[in-house]
């Protein structure tokens, strides 16, 4: 197998786009792919100042890497959720890559914020783990975007995190989802910075090889809350309708993105600042705040 640009051999084989690349060529390809996605999408400006949220897994930590490397200001965030094993590996991973590239990296802790870990917060409110953490990090990145004067928070989805969450919004009609399933969420108040993804276009298995190109330390294990998760059942179908047909995961999205989005947008409802902590919300108090005065009387009976 020989790369189509120099005829050296090739490391990678991407059939979507009908080439063969070896290690420098391909990590050049990556590189436009996403530099073409923040032209395209109109994510970045040289102006902006962003905060990546990094996990510790190969998609977060090339977002930072890489926005640094094309010149972007790009800090970090990592929220470390005490899920045993996992989170001391995604936290160790993170902060010996922030050492690495010498980027600034703030960690939170969710048992400092609101006194409990992430599996006993999700037993103690009787809720799915995932739907608890999703409200909890939405939070958190808003409220340190808006401490650290940030006007972008990027996360690392790659295609196939979208593409599979665009099946789940069309197989279930989920007209709101569908109309901000977009690579740039715009801010829509002023202590709100505006959502990017920077690696939208790139698949997982691109988003892996260079990540290790790179040598990029992450953590190779998922979450153990993700197990059995519907998104992970429509990667599998996605991928084995690619494998049949080459490109149909990123037709899919580009034309969701160029043809079809725009029809699903909903008119923004408004939002008022919480009484507790001032953050924009659309039900005051806000969703964060709720949660944890809920938690407090629980603890107050408990005593
Ligand atoms: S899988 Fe669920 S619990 Fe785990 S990090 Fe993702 S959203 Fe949070
Ligand atoms: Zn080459
Ligand atoms: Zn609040």
């Amino acid at each position: 197998m020989k790369c189509k640009k120099c005829g050296e051999k090739a490391v990678i084989k991407l059939r979507a786009h009908n080439i063969s690349l070896c290690a420098p060529h391909f990590q050049e390809f990556f590189e436009r792919r996403v530099s073409e996605a923040i032209k395209k999408y109109s994510l970045l400006s040289l102006h902006d100042k962003i905060l990546v949220a990094v996990s510790g897994g190969k998609d977060s930590l090339n977002t930072w890497f890489l926005l640094k490397k094309l010149g972007y200001k790009a800090d970090a965030l990592h929220i470390d959720l005490g899920i045993d094993e996992y989170s001391k590996k995604s936290r160790e991973k993170t902060e010996k890559f922030a050492h690495k590239i010498k980027g600034n990296l703030k960690i939170v802790e969710l048992k400092e914020e609101v006194g409990f870990t992430l599996p006993h917060l999700a037993k103690r409110e009787g809720r799915k783990a995932c739907a608890t953490c999703g409200l909890i990090k939405r939070y958190l990145m808003n409220r340190e975007a808006l401490n650290g004067s940030y006007s972008a928070i990027a996360t690392g989805h790659n295609l196939d995190d979208e593409t599979a969450v665009l099946l789940s919004n069309l197989l279930n009609w989920k007209m709101g989802y569908l109309g901000r399933q977009s690579p740039l969420l715009p801010s829509w108040h002023p202590k709100l910075a505006k959502k990017i993804k920077p690696l939208c276009e790139v698949t997982e298995r691109e988003s892996a090889a260079y990540a290790i190109l790179n040598q990029i330390d992450y953590i190779y294990e998922d979450c153990p809350f993700s197990q059995g998760a519907t998104t992970i059942f429509l990667k599998g179908i996605l991928n084995q309708i690619e494998e049949k047909s080459p490109g149909t995961k990123i037709r899919f999205y580009r034309e969701f993105q160029q043809k079809a989005r725009s029809l699903f947008e909903e008119e923004k409802m408004s939002l008022s600042e919480c009484p507790t902590c001032g953050l924009p919300t659309t039900h005051p108090p806000c969703a964060f705040c709720r949660l944890k005065s809920r938690l407090l009387q629980k603890e107050g009976k408990s005593k």
